[in-house]
């Protein structure tokens, strides 16, 4: 996960952006494991 100055988190796998720390982490967890994303945590990513 990478944490940018802005206060955004990106998913390293994905490459998502959320504004919440616990999301991006779950979204990392998810990529990671599954090589793809969940909708349901990819639904609060950030456009
Ligand atoms: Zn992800």
């Amino acid at each position: 996960m990478v944490i940018l100055s802005n206060g955004y988190y990106i998913c390293d796998e994905c490459k998502l952006k959320y504004g919440d720390n616990a999301l991006a982490q779950k979204c990392e967890n998810w990529c990671r494991k599954h090589k793809s994303c969940n909708l349901e945590i990819t639904k609060h990513a950030i456009k």
